[in-house]
């Protein structure tokens, strides 16, 4: 299977993503993880998207795919992108590269959430520092408050996650994927889910989707 995900900052990519994975064998490849990780590295390529991530904008597309390009390609089995493609020249490298390595996409969900739902997952969101864990204060709390399950280190709130900045990616988010959106819708094989539920709803009416759209091919 290889799948993107579409969706707004906090309508759950990462979160299902992970689920997905877990369910179907896959490996989860998420945009932010990879520029967090790359800008927490202090290359030089880390040093010049640090503005663009800190500040809630779009890294440019050049930068993007050359980060992405050799990690998806070097993929042994399926996959689900997350937060890659975010702009249509993204999405149509991306088509490009997957079809001449003939492994195209094969689904495209596209998650949708309300307003009210979108807000509530930005101010309990914690994050580990070391694993890149993710957390919710309410609907997905560590074991012991503040402290990551896996390896014990402090959770922390993403510097990205402050409420100036997520207005600003919703915004930058709104206006780049009207025409992503109409895109994939075109080519096919695309599907939306709503995400404003509980995470377990979620999962459940994700998995499936997923389930149905391959037993349909
Ligand atoms: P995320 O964790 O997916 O919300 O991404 C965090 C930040 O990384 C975004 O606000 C952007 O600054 C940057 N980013 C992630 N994915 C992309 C992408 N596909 N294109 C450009 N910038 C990206």
């Amino acid at each position: 299977m290889r799948i993107a995900l579409l969706g707004p900052p906090g309508s759950g990519k990462g979160t299902q993503a992970q689920r997905i994975c877990e369910a179907f064998d896959l490996v989860h490849l998420a945009s932010g993880d990879i520029l967090r990780a790359e800008k927490a590295s202090g290359s030089p390529l880390g040093n010049q998207i640090r503005d663009f991530i800190d500040n809630g904008l779009l890294v440019p597309d050049d930068l993007m795919v050359e980060l992405m390009r050799q990690k998806i390609l070097d993929l042994k089995k399926g996959f689900v992108l997350d937060g890659f493609p975010r702009t249509l020249p993204q999405a149509q490298t991306l088509n490009r590269m997957l079809f001449e390595a003939d492994r195209p996409l094969m689904l495209v969900l596209n998650f949708v959430v309300n307003p009210k739902a979108l807000s509530r997952r930005f101010e309990g969101r914690r994050v580990c520092p070391v694993c890149l864990s993710v957390y919710h204060i309410d609907s997905l709390p560590p074991q012991n408050p503040g402290i990551c399950d896996l390896d014990g280190a402090k959770l922390i709130i993403r510097e990205d996650d402050r409420p100036e900045v997520v207005q600003k990616r919703i915004a930058t988010y709104q206006e780049t994927m009207a025409p992503l959106i109409a895109y994939y819708a075109q080519l096919g094989n695309f599907k939306t889910v709503d995400t404003s539920s509980s995470i377990d709803d979620v999962t459940h009416a994700v998995l499936e989707k997923i389930r149905r759209h391959f037993e349909d091919e």
